[in-house]
């Protein structure tokens, strides 16, 4: 294709890595039922929605952003329990936060080091930027190889480590006192990322601003709020300030910003839909486990990993539920451990009936 004017010039500057890789998919998913990507399946009730059209009404869209977020900062600190002695950075969703670690911390080659399987996006972050990423293998059950882990970090010396806590798309959450190992361990910066941590019941960020080398990363994306594009992250201010110079300088529009504003009062509704999902996440479990030739991995986030091996493979499972309009994530070939693994978020009640009539028609003998 040489002839070609775009295409040549294409080959010759877009980083080869770039041209290599597939674009982050997102599926086209309306009219499905949507247990693919952990969303929270409850919409704000009707008077929350006119506070936030309200509130986003009056934003100024011929400025750009405040400088000064500290009220903002002051609701978040309270709605999420962050320190007051923490710095709070905030992000165009986490996965920003991600990517400003890791580019305040690595130069190329530099590597990011995170058990394997994880949230894909470290790795994707990661070499984005031109660090080089390590996955330390889970054992075959799924769970954290701390041994491996520490030899893993004694060889590579990454600059970043990142920790899901609860691990996705896993679910498992990793002993407290294994983490600690870890940050006893490494040499650089530990991002704990509490993703799922609505749904998880425990937390590092009460010691958020203590840690001398581990930041707490949240989202709202989990717990109801996933178009906003709102993450934030809480450390001790001198990791904070560090990290905050490589952010882009408006990163947060004011239309964020002002629902956010309008919903956090509304906090414990969040709360209150986070704690339903949370109650069927193990009677989903259990129906789950009960079909034949599924293995459900203990869950502490609003999502199960099921691994099929009845009589129809992930695969099949998997388009089988597409064509009943029920979208679940399929890790099948993402990596050996995740074998005929598909990923299913707890959805509300009769998203989760129609999810298991559906499997029990799928595979029935
Ligand atoms: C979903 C997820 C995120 C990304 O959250 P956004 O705020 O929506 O960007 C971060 N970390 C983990 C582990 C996740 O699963």
């Amino acid at each position: 294709m040489t002839s070609d004017p775009v295409s040549g010039r294409i080959a010759d500057t877009i980083r080869a890595g770039i041209r290599a890789q597939q674009a982050y998919p997102v599926p086209h998913a309306t009219g499905f039922i949507k247990l693919d990507a952990m969303e929270s399946p409850y919409a704000l009730p009707a008077a929350v929605r006119a506070e936030v059209a309200a509130a986003v009404a009056a934003a100024p869209l011929n400025r750009y952003p405040e400088g000064d977020l500290s009220a903002l900062a002051q609701q978040v600190r309270q709605a999420f329990g962050v320190p007051e002695a923490a710095g709070l950075l905030f992000g165009n969703g986490s996965d920003e936060l991600i990517h400003l670690v890791i580019q305040a911390c690595c130069e190329p080659g530099d590597v990011v080091l995170s058990p394997w399987p994880s949230f894909v996006y470290f790795d994707i972050a990661a070499r984005l930027s031109h660090a080089r990423f390590v996955g330390v293998p889970l054992t075959a059950d799924l769970r954290l190889d701390l041994p491996a882990m520490l030899a893993a970090i004694a060889e590579h010396r990454p600059k970043v480590v990142f920790l899901a806590l609860p691990n996705n798309p896993t679910g498992g959450l990793w002993r407290a006192s294994d983490v600690q190992a870890i940050l006893d361990a490494a040499p650089g910066l530990v991002v704990l990322d509490e993703a799922y941590q609505p749904f998880a019941g425990s937390t590092w960020m009460p010691r958020a601003a203590e840690l001398p080398n581990a930041v707490v990363l949240r989202t709202v994306s989990k717990i109801g709020l996933a178009g906003l594009r709102f993450g934030y992250l809480a450390g001790h201010p001198a990791w904070t300030t560090q990290i905050d110079k490589v952010r882009p300088p408006y990163n947060l529009g004011v239309l964020v910003q002002a629902a956010l504003r309008a919903v956090l009062p509304h906090k414990a509704l969040l709360d209150e839909q986070a704690a339903r999902l949370r109650a069927d996440r193990q009677p989903l479990a259990n129906a789950l486990a009960e079909l034949p030739g599924v293995q459900v991995y203990d869950s502490a986030a609003n999502f199960l990993l099921a691994r099929f091996s009845g009589k129809k493979d992930a695969n099949a499972v998997h388009l089988e539920l597409k064509t009943r309009n029920i979208l679940v994530k399929n890790f099948s070939s993402a990596h050996p451990l995740l074998n005929g693994c598909l990923r299913i978020s707890v959805g509300a009640p009769d998203e989760n009936a129609a999810l298991l009539a559906a499997l029990q028609d799928i595979l029935s003998p």
